[in-house]
């Protein structure tokens, strides 16, 4: 029998959380989930359907209807790979309205429950609420923040946009949406290490983190 090793990791965007994520997973030989993948791709389900997002039972029910798997880093939506759609503005912009009704949150989250165990219960696992309602009994909770001018200069790189000024207004507004909603806001778990990546760079942040999870 294998012990549990869930390594979760919150955070706002900009931190570096995906990329940390990935190679943290790399080190420790373990899978990764990246849990805003299934928000992302329950949201291009509504959007598809011509769904009004407001509308908790309508997005509901096109969730519940819905397949979600995540094979590797490839994230698939009732059996295609939607790994790109998924990053489009059209989804960016919608998401946190999709993502704040607790019926999609039930949902995503049991399926980010189920995608664990059938994985050995071993994992990085990364997005909003995973230390504190998806895996609140993980091993090593990590919460991962830096200063929203870095995240927004790093956001604007990983996207090709020149304009920083944009892409720190969208980032504020996804961060105030998610931190303001009443179902699993994006917080700080009580028993997390606080790591502001600003002025590190991926591989140091990855570094004490392999550092954290060795020592305990
Ligand atoms: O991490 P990423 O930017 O892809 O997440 C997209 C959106 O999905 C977030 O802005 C948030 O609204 C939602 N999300 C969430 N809970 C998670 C992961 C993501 O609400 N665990």
């Amino acid at each position: 029998m294998t012990t549990d090793l869930i390594v979760t990791l919150d955070g706002p965007s900009g931190t570096g959380k995906s990329t940390v994520s990935r190679l943290l997973a790399r080190r420790l030989a373990i899978p990764y989930l990246d849990t805003g993948a299934f928000y992302r791709a329950a949201t291009l389900a509504a959007l598809a359907a011509g769904a009004d997002l407001s509308d908790a039972e309508d997005v509901g029910r096109i969730v519940a209807e819905a397949e979600f798997s995540q094979r590797g880093d490839r994230m698939i939506l009732n059996g295609e790979d939607v790994s790109e759609t998924i990053r489009s503005a059209e989804v960016t912009l919608h998401v946190s309205e999709v993502s704040a009704h607790p019926s999609v949150r039930a949902l995503l989250v049991g399926h980010q429950r189920a995608w664990l165990d059938a994985n050995g219960r071993q994992a990085v696992v990364e997005g909003r609420d995973i230390g504190s309602v998806v895996f609140p009994n993980a091993s090593h909770k990590i919460y991962l923040d830096a200063r929203p001018e870095v995240r927004a200069a790093r956001r604007a790189d990983q996207v090709g946009d020149k304009d920083t000024t944009e892409v720190l207004a969208d980032i504020q507004r996804r961060d105030h949406l998610d931190s303001t909603r009443a179902a699993s806001p994006l917080t700080i778990p009580d028993d997390a290490i606080v790591l502001d990546t600003s002025d590190l760079d991926i591989d140091q942040v990855v570094d004490r983190i392999v550092a954290l999870v060795a020592d305990s």
